[in-house]
């Protein structure tokens, strides 16, 4: 991985967990908090490492954020769709993918 891609990303892992205050946004844990990426990397520009595009979660919320991209809305794990996620940490699609562009240049 070239330097500055490893920059962009602990920029990226940083600037979500001041956001964040390192707590998962849904329950507030502390444990082993990870960043997950609200619309998946391989669909965004740049790979979409930024803030806009990051949320802080823990293990058990992680899981059902996933979750929800492999379900069919199911009901349980509506919450974790990317659109209450941005709402989530006041980021939007629209917005997420201009951060990302602006990476590129
Ligand atoms: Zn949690």
């Amino acid at each position: 991985m070239s330097a500055q891609k490893k920059l962009i990303r602990q920029k990226f892992r940083d600037s979500v967990l001041k956001r964040d205050r390192s707590r998962c946004v849904f329950c507030k844990a502390t444990d082993n908090i990870d960043i997950h990426h609200i619309t998946d990397r391989t669909l965004m520009p740049a790979g979409g490492y930024v803030k806009e595009n990051g949320i802080a979660l823990c293990p058990l919320h992680m899981a059902m954020a996933e979750k929800f991209d492999q379900s069919d809305g199911e009901a349980s794990v509506e919450l974790f769709n990317p659109a209450q996620l941005y709402r989530k940490v006041g980021s939007s699609y629209d917005k997420a993918v201009a951060a990302s562009q602006r990476l590129e240049r």
